[in-house]
C-alpha cells in the first residue's frame, strides 16, 4: 500500500470529495452494515459482499448474524452448520475462510478483532480490499478500500488512461491520496465511492448525464 511521501493529491480532489458526500447524504442506501461500527458484523458483511449483490445479502446477513451473533458464536459451530448458513451464497470457500478466522481470533486474541489494515491481512481470506474496509467501517480509521467499484471510479475521474487491468497499485495511491484525513470522513468517504460505484458509475455503464462528481471527472468532463 502507499507511503504518505508518494502520494499525490489530483488536483480536482477536494471538489471531487465535496460533491461525493454531499450526494452521499441525500443519496446513498441505508444498509444494516451502514448502521453498526460492530468489527464482526463489519466483517461478516465484507465476506458476503465480496461476490455477490447487496440486495441478495441483505436477507442472507440477518440470517447468519441471528444464527452467529458473534465471533464466538461463529467460531464454536460445527463446520458443516456454518456451511450450511451460507447455503445459496455460493463461493463456499468464503464461508470456510470466515469460520477459520472466527477460530483464529477466538484462540489467539481472545475475539477481538484487530484494527490495523497490516494485521488484519494476516487473517484467512483477508485481502487488502477487506482489510481496509474493516479498518475503515469498523474502526474508522483513515485509509482507503478499493474493490472493483472503487477502481473503477477513481480511474475514470482521475486516471482515465490507465488500463483496466494492472492499474491497482496506481489506484489505491490516488485513493489514500483523496480519502479524508479524519477517521469518520474517512467512512463515509469509502462509502460514498462505492455507492457512486455501484449506482451511478457502474460497469455496464457510465451515467455521467446524471453523476453528482462529474465537473470534478476527467472521463466525465469530456462526455457531451
Ligand atoms: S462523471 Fe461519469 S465517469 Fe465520472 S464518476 Fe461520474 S459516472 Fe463515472
Amino acid at each position: 500500500m502507499a507511503h504518505k511521501s508518494s502520494l499525490r493529491t489530483p488536483r480536482d480532489a477536494p471538489e471531487f470529495r465535496r460533491r461525493l458526500l454531499r450526494w452521499f447524504r441525500r443519496h446513498g442506501r441505508d444498509l444494516p452494515w451502514r448502521r453498526t461500527r460492530d468489527p464482526y458484523r463489519v466483517l461478516v458483511s465484507e465476506f458476503m459482499l465480496q461476490q455477490t449483490q447487496v440486495a441478495r445479502v441483505e436477507g442472507y446477513y440477518a440470517r447468519f448474524l441471528e444464527r452467529y451473533p458473534d465471533i464466538h458464536a461463529l467460531a464454536h459451530a460445527p463446520p458443516a452448520a456454518v456451511r450450511e448458513s451460507w447455503a445459496g451464497l455460493g463461493y463456499y470457500r468464503r464461508a470456510a475462510n470466515l469460520h477459520r478466522l472466527a477460530r483464529e481470533v477466538v484462540r489467539d486474541r481472545d475475539g477481538t478483532l484487530p484494527s490495523e489494515p497490516k494485521e488484519l491481512r494476516t487473517l484467512p481470506g483477508v485481502g487488502p480490499y477487506t482489510a481496509g474496509a474493516v479498518a475503515s467501517f469498523a474502526f474508522e480509521r483513515r485509509t482507503a478500500a478499493v474493490d472493483t467499484n472503487v477502481a473503477r471510479v477513481i480511474r475514470r475521474a482521475f486516471h482515465p488512461r490507465l488500463p483496466a487491468r494492472g492499474a491497482e497499485r496506481r489506484l489505491w495511491d490516488t485513493a489514500s491520496a483523496i480519502v479524508p484525513r479524519a477517521g469518520r470522513p474517512a467512512w463515509t468517504f469509502n462509502q460514498a465511492i462505492m455507492e457512486l460505484g455501484a449506482l451511478v458509475c457502474t460497469a455496464r455503464v457510465a451515467r455521467c448525464g446524471e453523476c453528482p462528481v462529474r465537473p470534478a471527472c476527467a472521463t466525465g468532463r469530456r462526455v457531451r
